[in-house]
């Protein structure tokens, strides 16, 4: 598994520009976590990395395509993934009463010390931004129809024969007898 475990000590200055393009960024983890998610094109990061302050600024473009399950119909739905970000990655405070190499705790940041030496983990930071970049809901087509609530048949390859089934001019009359029902 590459780190891509960056010291900051090793940074410029001036800023360096880094690219992540190790597939294993992100296949490991969604293997790890069991997503359904393939990638089509190659997902690749272009990082610039500039120390300011008590941190390091990291503003990077992620890039690619991939496949995951339709919200409404669970078919393939592509999703070309063209995400910049911009964050500001904070080293941790030394703590005071322990031995000097402990950082407090901060779960929330790829920042971490190690043996004293502020270390960027970049890995991460393009997994999240990655998860960031994915939709919510994301759709096979913009007018997916899903699946019928009561048979499961899908939509958008044909009508079933539910009761509720839209267009079918044979239960137009007993549609209009219909009792409302209260919403849930
Ligand atoms: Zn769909
Ligand atoms: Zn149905």
């Amino acid at each position: 598994m590459p780190t891509f475990h960056i010291s900051l000590n090793d940074i410029p200055p001036e800023g360096r520009t880094v690219v992540v393009d190790d597939p294993l960024v992100w296949e490991q983890p969604l293997t790890e976590f069991h997503m359904e998610c393939r990638v089509v094109t190659p997902l690749r990061a272009e990082a610039s990395l500039l120390p300011a302050g008590d941190g390091c600024l990291v503003r990077g473009a992620l890039s690619g395509a991939v496949i995951v399950p339709c919200d409404r119909c669970a078919e393939d739905a592509h999703v070309l993934i063209d995400h910049h970000f911009e964050t500001f990655e904070t080293v941790p405070e030394q703590s005071k009463d322990g031995d000097g190499n402990e950082a407090v705790e901060n779960d929330a940041a790829y920042i971490t010390l190690e043996q004293g030496v502020p270390v960027l983990d970049l890995a991460g930071l393009c997994w999240e931004e990655f998860m960031l970049a994915l939709p919510v809901k994301p759709l096979c087509q913009p007018n997916c129809k899903g699946l019928c609530a009561s048979c499961g048949v899908n939509l958008n390859t044909g009508a079933c024969t539910c009761p509720e089934a839209e267009g079918d001019p044979r239960l137009a009359a007993l549609r209009a007898f219909k009792v409302k029902t209260p919403d849930h």
